[in-house]
């Protein structure tokens, strides 16, 4: 009985100060892990909305590359963080694809986190460096099959979008590539544009810039329908591959056990930010828009990485890409 209420006295204290502080949130820095390196596509969403949440929440928010291993090594980090808000973490749809291609993982990708909100929806683009030999799909396709053991396709490590991608194309096509896997695909484009790598699946925000630059070429983008920030691009579909279609969302986490009225924050935070005209002007020139608000939030995120987890099980077991 003693020790009851001696339990509810500390308890309550620890509960108080943990009240305290979730009611003062922010009171410092906040880090932002991007589990790819720096300059690719996730990267460049995650530097947009941190900078517009900081304006909001009047604290900086640093972002902290922790690449490899296809997202699953700064997952590993987050899941492993204080749950004070001070860890906060951008993801993309490897979020849900690792827990089925990795045999072991040290995280459960759903009761390890807690969900902030989705973020964005991010078309992708089969390109190839400069001086690939095709000028468009067809041919691609007719060279990629008669040189299958020369040409290169570049991803950011297994369970990666680009390697994801990579994985539906090859299945689509029937052809095995040689594949070059990068901490993320920000190094991966420097070799692309350096000619040391043939071809990548990329998302449109991390390849806009370098298509209309004339940096590389471009085959195709993984939508339905064609894209308003690549005019005259075709679809992968209208292009031979029906059906073909990949989009790369973006979501917000933060470790488990961060106080609900934190996430709550956060969230709203995340919210303003994707009605920021300047970060919503800098997606549409990327290819891209931010989810709609009811999306940008917790219960919706939680939702969707359960419902991705369940849709993408069978699909990569049917493929057999595992890793230890
Ligand atoms: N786009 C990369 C991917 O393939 C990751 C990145 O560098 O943002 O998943």
């Amino acid at each position: 009985m003693k020790f009851k209420t001696m339990c509810t006295v500390a308890c309550m204290a620890m509960f108080g100060a943990g009240l305290a502080q979730a009611q003062g949130y922010p009171t410092k820095t906040i880090t932002m892990i991007v589990p790819f390196a720096a300059g690719g596509p996730t990267d460049t969403v995650a530097r947009l909305v941190a900078q517009s949440m900081g304006n909001t929440l009047k604290q900086q928010i640093i972002i902290e590359n922790v690449g490899g291993a296809g997202g699953t090594i700064g997952a590993a980090r987050v899941a492993k963080a204080a749950p004070d808000g001070y860890t906060i973490f951008l993801h993309h749809i490897g979020h849900s694809t690792a827990p089925s291609l990795y045999r072991k993982l040290s995280y459960n990708a759903q009761n390890d986190f807690e969900t902030i909100g989705l973020v964005t929806d991010v078309p992708m683009t089969l390109v190839a460096r400069k001086d690939f030999p095709a000028k468009d799909f067809k041919e691609l396709l007719a060279y990629v099959k008669a040189n299958k053991d020369k040409v290169t396709y570049a991803h950011a490590g297994l369970g990666s979008a680009s390697h994801l991608c990579g994985m539906l194309l090859q299945t689509a096509i029937g052809v095995d590539l040689t594949t070059v896997a990068y901490k993320g695909t920000g190094p991966a484009m420097n070799d692309l544009l350096g000619g040391q790598v043939d071809i990548m699946c990329d998302q449109t925000t991390n390849t806009t810039s370098q298509i209309k630059g004339g940096k590389i070429k471009v085959y195709g983008v993984t939508t339905k329908a064609p894209l308003a920030a690549l005019p005259g691009v075709p679809t992968l579909a209208s292009s031979g591959l029906p059906n073909f279609e990949v989009a790369v969302w973006h979501g917000m986490y933060a470790p488990k056990g961060t106080p609900k009225q934190v996430i709550d924050t956060l969230s709203n935070a995340l919210r303003g930010a994707l009605k920021d005209p300047t970060v919503k002007q800098r997606f549409a020139d990327l290819g891209t828009e931010p989810v709609a608000d009811e999306r940008a939030r917790p219960e919706a995120l939680r939702a969707h990485v359960k419902s991705e987890i369940d849709r993408w099980g069978p699909i990569i077991h049917k493929a057999g890409a595992y890793a230890d």
